[in-house]
């Protein structure tokens, strides 16, 4: 940690890419994620008075395989974590029939102060979810189960947003007049639906109860047209996907439905990827943000 970091050393790529290990294990995909590296720490290295964003520049910056930094935007770590997360979704949700599964989504809150996002307030949102389905599993005969992590999303001042996505988060905090940026925390899980002692006890309705904001929840069914691990796997990684892109969906403007079909389109700007970087290392990282309830 003695290193150290001058924006010279950053803009020369060849600090990043010498000592790079992408090569031999990623293959075609190493210059994106090498790309994407040297994007985080430029972002989060733009004023070295800022002791914290600097640190963890650092520790991104040297991470190497015998020391890993197992930082979320570190590209190396995060594709690994992932590959792990989804191994365990598998190990846990293999052999449930899909028909039981869903892909939970729930918008929480928009923030206009990245500050106000950060690990008491996940410690908060997890007990409110934990509440409502202790609710909902005393009219269960078996046990609901969940896999998933929060994720925060930027908002760009200037972004264009649909009417119907202006209307969902006006309703978490989202002001349509402020020019500036906002961070939406969300969140999203691999969830297995119980059978309940009323045949017509609609999980969903209950969910929605509780978080009533239109379009707030989402449900959405495994791919019909993917294997059983595939679709797991590929959930797992989108919810460890930790994006620094502005995001537009292919089908429609329910980005959030997509979950495989999401066009990444602009990186965001270098202020707002620090504001994302610095509130998921005020979470704890992957540990902060992974939630599970598997009894
Ligand atoms: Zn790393």
């Amino acid at each position: 940690m003695g290193e150290k970091v001058t924006l010279d050393k950053i803009a020369d790529k060849s600090v990043f890419e010498q000592k790079y290990r992408y090569k031999n294990k990623i293959g075609d995909r190493a210059d994106s994620k090498i790309r994407q590296r040297k994007y985080v720490v430029e972002s989060l290295c733009r004023d070295f008075s800022d002791k914290k964003a600097t640190a963890l520049a650092l520790r991104i910056m040297n991470c190497s395989a015998s020391q890993k930094c197992n930082q979320p935007f570190c590209p190396m770590c995060r594709h690994k974590k992932q590959e792990l997360f989804a191994k365990y979704v598998i190990d846990k949700f293999g052999s449930v029939s899909a028909d039981k599964l869903r892909l939970l989504t729930i918008l929480h809150s928009v923030h206009y102060n990245p500050l106000d996002i950060n690990s008491d307030l996940i410690k908060k949102l997890r007990k409110d979810m934990d509440n409502l389905f202790d609710k909902i599993q005393d009219c269960a005969d078996d046990n609901i189960r969940f896999i998933g992590a929060f994720e925060i999303d930027a908002i760009a001042g200037d972004e264009e947003l649909s009417d119907r996505k202006v209307n969902t988060l006006s309703a978490l905090g989202y002001d349509k007049d402020a020019k500036n940026a906002c961070f939406l925390l969300h969140f999203h899980a691999v969830m297995y639906i119980p059978s309940f002692q009323n045949p017509k006890y609609d999980i969903e309705r209950e969910i929605r109860k509780y978080y009533n904001g239109s379009h707030q929840v989402d449900f959405t069914d495994l791919h019909k047209d993917k294997t059983h691990d595939e679709n797991l796997h590929n959930m797992a990684t989108y919810m460890l996907k930790f994006r620094l892109q502005h995001s537009k969906s292919v089908a429609s403007d329910d980005d959030e439905k997509q979950f495989t079909r999401t066009q990444y389109s602009s990186l965001y700007s270098y202020p707002i990827a620090k504001s994302v970087v610095m509130a998921v290392d005020r979470c704890g990282g992957f540990q902060g943000l992974i939630t599970r309830r598997l009894k």
